[in-house]
């Protein structure tokens, strides 16, 4: 998509009115000088949905979406930001920049058509007589004619150049097949990429056949081959299936991630169509994103292996940190999805997603099994490889909840686990922090990945307030930019909604909640900042609490430098690396002394 510049964001913005806009939708009803209307977002019979007319946003207090008239039409309609802008810049007759999209996207539509026509020379052949055996095989593993069509699922032919001549034929070169991936150029000649296998067309949301995977048919290995990556198809980026998917999706508000192609197309095919399947990698944040805008709770079904495992759990890390719920299907041991629905049923399926066991839970389990004597030092073995996930969850009730769990399962003291939690998290957060440091210096619009990646964890009461307090009136940019840098916010989140503040301050501009909502959009914060600006709106004496919340942060931020100085002691004390105690020593006590004590013992908040 091109990068549309921020002044036609800000004026498209301007040119509608919000209140005005959202009537068109759901019946508005006045409420002083702003509006309220039962949310389009949640089931509600009183309204808690708000629209701030002032600032042109609004929030919802039922189920915490919030955001400007972008957000507001990339909810309802389910588009990305880009799509929003450019339907709203046409509705106002704001001209866009055509030329940066010019070019390479006329290539990419010369690429879709081949890959088109390649999809569709896969699925002649496959329902041709010589794609008879193939037809036995799918079938017999569980996929129906109509499924089979409704994937487009198709067969590449044996033979070396079967696809190339066809396409030769219609006029395509060598060249292109190669660009997209379709033909491999070896020492003397070119042959087809895919050869005797079973084709899995990958479509992506726009409906387009943008790669292949293809099971093989007889011996040849790898058993699963996909297309490389291409100008079109970059593998981290997509899913396969959830074209077919997106609309059960959005019905059971849950996706079910399985491994495989396979998997995911017997399922479908079994009457479960809201599974879709990463497209043999591990699973990325780009792929949890592209499902975030569908659903709101994740099963992965993974195979019961160790692999299944790991893949287990690192998906759960991505998934869990975008707010996703993730729960875990548990499959028996050395059984794929597909086989079990054909062993087992359809209803003995749906038990098994019915009763799919919460994240921590499937933690604690697959921590027993690594440290299994129940030992007090294994319990806490097992607690410790549990905690860094559970402190990547946003919700705190959700993470209480699963403290307790833990504590309960590896009878382990809450209160102690609670603290370590709490050390796992600072340790994260300042991790965090060097990377995006890190970043920041190799590349700007890198950090605002890398804090996505992260997660609100720490306890933020009077940084929450003073960012808040910032975005209701962002004349207090200017002064909080010359006495707090933006590396003492300890929560990501707030700390990357105040960067893009001081951004637009070092700017000269004043950015109002709307626009701060369209620069932050993409990266899932626009619902944060409404949540903030409506949380100041209830702050009375707003002067006073905002110098209040400001020394408070930064004697939060001398408390933690000087914790994590002693643990830098500590270690060094274990070591027994007796310069370096020293030396950090004399830092410790100097800062010590530096510290400000005008508000003390408030590291709570
Ligand atoms: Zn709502």
């Amino acid at each position: 998509m091109p990068l549309i510049p921020e002044p036609l964001i800000d004026e498209i913005q301007l040119r509608i009115d919000l209140a005005e806009f959202i009537g068109r939708y759901v019946p508005l009803k006045r409420s002083g000088r702003h509006f309220k209307a039962n949310c389009p977002f949640h089931k509600e019979r009183t309204p808690s949905f708000m629209i701030n007319s002032d600032k042109q946003i609004f929030h919802c207090f039922g189920c915490g979406v919030g955001g400007n008239i972008f957000s507001f039409l990339m909810l309802h309609d389910r588009v990305t930001f880009p799509e929003a802008v450019q339907q709203l810049a046409e509705h106002v007759g704001v001209p866009l920049p055509q030329r940066q999209r010019s070019s390479s996207e006329s290539d990419h539509k010369a690429l879709c058509a081949l890959l088109e026509q390649a999809c569709r020379f896969f699925e002649r052949t496959l329902a041709a007589s010589q794609g008879s055996a193939a037809r036995t095989y799918a079938q017999n593993r569980g996929v129906s004619e109509p499924t089979r069509q409704r994937f487009r699922l198709g067969l590449a032919p044996e033979g070396w150049r079967r696809l190339l001549s066809a396409a030769t034929k219609q006029g395509t070169t060598p060249a292109q097949l190669e660009a997209v991936g379709l033909l491999v150029r070896g020492a003397s000649s070119a042959y087809d990429r895919f050869r005797n296998r079973l084709m899995f067309p990958i479509i992506d949301l726009r409906e387009r056949v943008i790669g292949f995977g293809g099971r093989s048919l007889d011996a040849q290995e790898p058993k699963y081959l996909n297309s490389p990556e291409t100008a079109l198809y970059s593998k981290g980026r997509h899913l396969f299936g959830l074209t077919q998917a997106k609309d059960a999706i959005i019905r059971e508000k849950t996706a079910v991630i399985v491994e495989g192609y396979f998997d995911c197309v017997v399922l479908a095919d079994g009457g479960f169509s809201h599974v879709v399947s990463p497209l043999g990698t591990a699973f990325t944040v780009d792929q949890a994103r592209l499902l975030k805008r569908y659903a709101e709770r994740v099963i992965l079904a993974f195979d019961a292996d160790a692999a299944g495992e790991e893949a287990t759990r690192r998906g759960i890390d991505v998934l869990v940190e975008l707010g996703l719920q993730v729960h875990v299907a548990q499959l028996p041991p050395g059984m794929d999805p597909d086989e079990a629905l054909r062993a087992h049923g359809r209803a003995w399926m749906e038990q098994l997603f019915r009763e799919a066991i919460n994240l921590c839970e499937f933690l604690i389990r697959s921590a027993l099994r690594r440290y299994p004597s129940g030992a007090m030092e294994d319990r806490v073995q097992a607690a410790q490889w549990v905690l860094p996930t559970i402190a990547k969850v946003p919700d705190a009730m959700l993470r209480s909840e699963y403290l307790r769990l833990i504590a309960q399962r590896l009878r382990l003291d809450e209160q102690a686990v609670a603290q370590e939690l709490m050390k796992v998290t600072s340790r994260l957060a300042s991790a965090a922090r060097s990377a995006q440091d890190r970043s920041t210096v190799a590349s700007p619009s890198m950090s605002a990945t890398v804090v996505h990646a992260t997660t609100p964890v720490v306890a933020t009461g009077p940084e929450r307030l003073l960012i808040a307090l910032v975005l209701d009136d962002p004349s207090r940019a200017q002064r909080l930019q010359r006495d707090l840098p933006v590396d003492e916010i300890a929560d990501p989140m707030l700390r990357r909604i105040l960067s893009v503040v001081y951004e637009e301050t070092a700017a000269g501009r004043v950015a109002t909640p709307a626009q701060l909502v369209s620069r932050l959009t993409e990266e899932g914060l626009g619902g944060a900042v409404t949540a903030l600006v409506t949380l100041a709106q209830t702050v009375t004496a707003q002067e006073r609490a905002f110098e209040e919340c400001l020394q408070r942060v930064r004697a939060q931020t001398r408390t933690r430098e000087l914790a994590l100085l002693q643990d830098r002691i500590r270690t060094a004390q274990l070591a027994e690396d007796h310069a370096t105690v020293h030396r950090l020593l004399v830092e410790y006590q100097q800062r010590f002394e530096q510290r400000p004590t005008a508000v003390k013992g408030d590291a709570d908040g």
